[in-house]
């Protein structure tokens, strides 16, 4: 057997060492390791198992980690797996992450059927994405159950996020009025499940309030055709009492199932692939570009433009062509 072949198996064992070490292998940008992880997950995908993947996006400080940590351990207690995966836009600049960090989820990270990771770095967001969606596969390939996508952004990591999600839940904290537009509406249309947590002691009643607003708000917004009846829904929650919990769960798990039912699963998954194959295939050619091979070649051409040798347009067709021959 291959070293690829050994480690698919491992991984449709549910082996959790052997998961990491298979994320860590998507998250390389080596040309060797890009083609040992594309080998990898075309070897697993034909196990053909599904993970409800569940996007959670919020602000910092609004809960996400204690809700996950919580959310986390309720599910684990129904029996079932869970994995934590982020996308953080932040770490494209600084290269570290502050999403899907274990010492943000003690108790969930110290669960045999929890797998966390925090967010690749990459020197930009498409990368973090792309890599990100690489993980989830090889979780749902691993036997979770439920893989939460984690992000806290401006917009642009979200839409990243919701084209590797089943549903998109959004975390917010309870507010006055005014606040509520302080939520970009891109993020409010992409949410098919708003939490106002911190729905416990002092600001029960401020959350209920926030709750009816964004309600409201959701109301407005947009009718999407394939949405089922009262989706999309605003919930309160607290992620330290656990109430609300089992609800948002129970929304989570019914809108997954109208989905399904409608077709609508399939049909977005087959979508998100789609889009997937062609971020790849843009990323690869860029990717091209960078090779040292490439750039003698685009240098040497660009020298040819400059004394007048040749056009602009015949040079760069040049190198075009030549990008279908490896170096
Ligand atoms: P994150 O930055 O979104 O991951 O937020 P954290 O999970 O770190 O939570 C930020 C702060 O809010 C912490 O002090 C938490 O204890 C507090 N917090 C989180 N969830 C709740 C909740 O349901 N109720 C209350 N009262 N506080 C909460």
């Amino acid at each position: 057997m291959t070293d690829t072949e050994t480690l698919a198996d491992r991984i449709l064992a549910g082996d959790r060492r052997a998961l990491a070490r298979a994320v860590t292998l998507v998250e390389s940008t080596r040309a060797d390791h890009r083609g040992e992880a594309a080998a990898l997950l075309e070897r697993l995908r034909g196990a053909g198992r599904q993970a409800l993947r569940i996007g959670l996006s919020g602000t910092p400080g609004v809960g996400k980690s204690t809700f996950i940590e919580a959310f986390g351990m309720m599910l684990i207690g129904q029996g079932l797996r869970v994995a934590v995966l982020a996308v953080d836009p932040s770490s494209a600049r600084s290269g570290g992450s502050i999403l899907g960090d274990k010492t943000r989820m003690e108790r969930l990270s110290r669960e045999k059927a929890a797998f966390i990771r925090p967010s690749p770095s990459s020197t930009h967001l498409g990368g973090v994405a792309r890599r990100t969606r690489e993980a989830v596969a090889l979780c749902e390939a691993a036997g979770f159950d439920v893989v939460l996508i984690e992000t806290v952004g401006v917009g642009q990591s979200e839409t990243m996020v919701a084209q590797m999600c089943d549903l998109f839940v959004l975390l917010l904290a309870p507010a006055g009025g005014d606040e509520l537009q302080g939520v970009k509406r891109g993020i409010m249309e992409m949410a098919d499940l708003i939490l106002v947590n911190k729905a416990d002691g002092d600001l029960k009643a401020t959350a209920t309030r926030t709750v009816a607003d964004y309600a409201g708000a959701l109301r407005l917004l947009r009718h999407r055709p394939q949405d089922p009846e009262g989706f999309p829904k605003a919930l309160p929650v607290s992620a330290v009492t656990e109430e609300g919990l089992a609800a948002a769960w129970a929304e989570m798990q019914a809108l997954a199932g109208l989905r399904r039912e409608s077709g609508w699963w399939d049909r977005t998954r087959a979508e998100q692939a789609a889009h997937w194959f062609e971020e790849e295939v843009r990323a690869g050619l860029l990717r091209r570009l960078a090779e040292p091979g490439v750039r003698a070649e685009m240098a040497a051409q660009a020298k040819a433009v400059v004394r007048g040798d040749i056009s602009p347009e015949a040079a760069a067709q040049a190198v075009i062509r030549g990008l279908g021959a490896e170096d």
